[in-house]
């Protein structure tokens, strides 16, 4: 009787390891085929994508069958440049004071969770404070919380007074003076410590602030920030430890060095010109465009009191050139990324940065494919970005039909990620 339940329960067992989940999607766009596919299932064991077959299978016994007959399934999309623990406001230049890093690694739990729902299911966090985004990653990595694949540089690295320098328009007997391990260096010495520092953090990849920036409290939004030797130190200890360098950067000087240093992602890229586009194809670096963040600061400083005063001219300049820099990159050729700098507006609405690229004259299929292989590629994450077998189970859907209208993307109504459906 025993030996009978037993066996009972092993073949139950078995049976369930091999069910699987069928997709039935009307319209497949699998992030590297030029056109989509209709009438197709994609065919999910696990947390792996089995195959991807033409017409509708039928389900056998156990299986699960997802209909999306009337909506579009994509891979699951990539936002290059996040801030998944930091929320602009007119209140965030003084959370700094009221904040602890536990507070801000909770909050962003929510944020993460929002960034998902969006169908934004693998993110690259650029910078933030206390590690707190190294801590919401092994959160989600260990099932703790729900939230995108998170692949994050823990804190930026800056120069004194620089972009990345957290303690700019603070109080100075508070904040005393931050050095490699808070992310602010001076001199190679200094470099290779806060890269080693991130080493030791967790961190993925390495971020480096190589000009001023908009939302920081200091005068240039433009200027270079690192001499040659330090951006050099960066670079070759950052390849010894095996990290990407993500670069903020406006001004045309600083990016220059940057490039030349042999960095891989050029964020933002507000001042660049046809001889920089040149430079980032010679030297293969992309492009994250953050368009969205553009948009938005331009907004909010037409507004009285919304950014500091020394902030307010800077977003107010470079905000709205940031479209017309990336119509150029992508007509010159330039490697485009997709980013966004969610964080500067509000999480969740990462989905807008699509729109802002095709009306920049981006086909549609080419900014899905900027948020899925491509950006799977600048990643070096061969397992995410294209729905074919053997990649992990990250797919979107929505209804109706994003080649046809872009904004689709704004309202992701289906999310697997790692094989499970999470909206
Ligand atoms: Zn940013």
């Amino acid at each position: 009787m025993k030996k009978t339940l037993l066996s009972v329960t092993l073949w139950a067992l078995c049976a369930n390891a091999h069910a699987l989940t069928l997709i039935h999607a009307g319209t497949l766009i699998d992030g590297e085929s030029s056109k989509p596919l209709q009438e197709a299932t994609v065919v999910l064991d696990g947390n792996r994508i089995q195959a991807v077959e033409r017409g509708y299978r039928s389900p056998g016994a156990g299986d699960t069958v997802i209909d999306w007959r009337d909506g579009t399934l994509m891979p699951g999309f990539i936002d290059m440049h996040t801030h998944l623990t930091f929320q602009g406001s007119k209140d965030s230049y003084l959370e700094p004071y009221t904040l602890n890093p536990a507070d801000v690694a909770l909050r962003g739990v929510m944020y993460g969770k929002r960034t998902l729902n969006a169908g934004f299911t693998t993110v690259r966090d650029l910078g933030d404070a206390g590690n707190a985004s190294i801590a919401l990653r092994n959160a989600i990595n260990k099932g703790w919380v729900q939230g995108p694949r998170i692949f994050t540089a823990g804190t930026s690295i800056g120069t004194t007074g620089g972009h990345a320098d957290k303690t700019n328009g603070r109080n100075q007997e508070l904040v005393g003076d931050p050095g490699p391990k808070q992310g602010v260096i001076n001199g190679p010495v200094d470099a290779y410590k806060a890269v080693r520092q991130r080493y030791k953090d967790g961190s993925d990849l390495i971020k480096i602030t190589a000009t001023g920036g908009v939302l920081s409290v200091a005068k240039s939004g433009e200027n270079p920030q690192f001499t040659d030797e330090e951006l050099k130190a960066i670079v070759a200890a950052a390849k010894d430890y095996g990290f990407k360098v993500a670069v903020h950067a406006h001004g045309k000087e600083g990016m220059k060095r940057a490039i030349l240093a042999g960095v891989n992602t050029i964020e933002h890229g507000t001042y660049m010109d046809d001889e920089l586009f040149a430079l980032m194809k010679k030297h293969k670096v992309a492009l994250v465009p953050t368009l969205t963040a553009g948009e938005y600061v331009a907004d909010k400083a037409k507004i009285d009191g919304f950014f500091p005063e020394i902030v307010r001219p800077k977003a107010a300049k470079i905000g709205p050139k940031i479209q017309d820099t990336f119509a150029r990159a992508y007509k010159a050729g330039v490697t485009i990324a997709f980013g966004t700098d969610a964080g500067v507006f509000e999480h969740g609405s990462n989905g807008r940065e699509f729109v802002l690229m095709a009306q920049a004259g981006m086909p549609p299929m080419a900014a899905i494919q900027s948020a899925t292989s491509v950006a799977a590629n600048v990643l070096g994450q061969s397992e995410l970005g294209a729905i074919k077998s053997g990649n992990l189970a990250d797919l979107v859907g929505v209804k109706g039909n994003p080649l046809e209208d872009i904004a689709l993307l704004e309202k992701v109504q289906l999310v697997i990620k790692d094989g499970e459906q999470v909206k």
